[in-house]
């Protein structure tokens, strides 16, 4: 793959917060990001140098499109298989459709780690009501019932205690089939962001740390409390998972760390990652500019960080209360999506608060440097 030249353009399905921050990463560069959305002014298509205003299954608006950019890639990962091979059919898509269609299916998800050697939770694949009786011997309670597709920000789930709580599960999660996945007894959730170019460079950000309120991200530590050893290993893992994918582009990997010192991979999301947020101003080149840089073709510098971190999101009517506030604490780096209604549980914006970098604080030392948002940490 030649490299893109500046002035091209980026073509970036999804008018989300990651297209929004992707395309301000692309017009760094010098290129143009043209977005596909349903909202003429939703975040992305406000920094935008155009817009296709479609359904992402609106094949004429996909053609269009298509015909308008140079490459295209994702903010958003629940486009149709058709819809990803006309695209393909027209221009360069990356990551490719194999890779969405593996990631947009947690059963097809599961299995390639398996034929991969990743380590995941112990899972059964549930396609009708005996199957799950099956998974509930195999996997002992308490376990948890997820939808294969269209399942975020812990929604499309459910935690089953004993045998009464099967048949609404079960009842309940749509569509079918669905997946049973053991409890994982872990210490912590982490995440890696791995970065790979066409041309084989694989680069990996420092494994953040990650925790969450209502279902929904709320913190992200970088780097992750952990051994230095359990981190290369995660590191290790977004590699091989990057690699084994073929992949073009940036992909988020959720792992567990297990109380006994194992990892195990959750889910692959290949595109820029809220977790991947604190890089914004924590590292030189960021997860956004990183994702620009792989679809474009250009070479990946090292994903280094010169600070540690600590990310939270700003969720809701709560948090965006709190904005004037925000404007006023010198330590708060604010990123705002620009939506216009702050509706409970929307991703709203973030901040980020650097430390020298090794001097990641403990609890208290990440509440004072909060400053007014520790008042919503207490609550949590
Ligand atoms: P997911 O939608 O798969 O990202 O799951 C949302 C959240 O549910 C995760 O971030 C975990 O906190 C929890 N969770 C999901 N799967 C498991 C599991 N197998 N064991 C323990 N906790 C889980």
């Amino acid at each position: 793959m030649t490299q893109l030249a500046p002035g091209s353009v980026l073509g970036i399905v999804g008018g989300g917060q990651l297209g929004r921050m992707s395309a301000i990463a692309a017009a760094r560069l010098g290129y143009r990001a043209h977005i596909l959305t349903t909202e003429a002014d939703g975040p992305a298509a406000q920094v935008a140098h155009a817009i296709t205003l479609g359904r992402y299954d609106d094949h004429d608006a996909l053609r269009r499109f298509a015909d308008a950019v140079d490459v295209i890639t994702f903010e958003f990962e629940n486009i149709s298989a058709d819809g990803l091979d006309l695209l393909s059919s027209i221009r360069p898509v990356h990551p490719a459709g194999h890779i969405l269609r593996i990631s947009q299916d947690r059963i097809a998800e599961k299995m390639f780690m398996a034929e991969n050697d990743i380590p995941v939770a112990p899972w059964r694949g549930v396609h009708d009501r005996a199957d799950l009786d099956r998974a509930a011997k195999d996997l002992g309670y308490p376990f948890i019932l997820k939808t294969t597709r269209l399942g975020y920000d812990g929604k499309g789930q459910a935690r089953i205690h004993d045998a009464s709580g099967l048949d609404a599960a079960f009842d309940g999660l749509r569509p079918h089939p669905l997946v049973a996945e053991g409890m994982v007894r872990f210490a912590c959730e982490v995440s890696v962001m791995v970065a790979r170019n066409a041309h084989g460079e694989v680069v990996t950000f420092d494994v953040t740390e990650n925790r969450h309120r209502n279902g929904i991200l709320d913190i992200s530590l970088a780097p992750a409390r952990i051994a230095p050893e359990l981190a290369a290993r995660a590191q290790d893992l977004a590699r091989r998972i990057a690699t084994a994918l073929d992949l073009t582009g940036l992909l988020g990997v959720e792992m567990f760390v297990d109380r006994d010192g194992s990892l195990r991979v959750n889910e692959i999301a290949p595109r820029p990652h809220n977790s991947g947020h604190w890089t914004m101003d924590a590292c030189p080149v960021d997860q956004f500019g990183m994702h620009v840089r792989a679809v474009t073709g250009l070479p990946l510098p090292p994903a280094s960080r010169h600070s540690d971190a600590v990310m939270k999101n700003l969720i809701g009517p709560e948090d965006m209360a709190l904005w004037p506030e925000i404007m006023a604490a010198p330590r708060l780096l604010a990123h705002h999506y620009g939506k216009a209604e702050a509706r409970p549980g929307r991703k709203m914006g973030h901040v980020n608060v650097l430390f020298p970098k090794g001097a990641l604080p403990g609890e208290f030392g990440v509440e004072a440097a909060l400053g007014p948002l520790a008042r919503a940490l207490d609550d949590a």
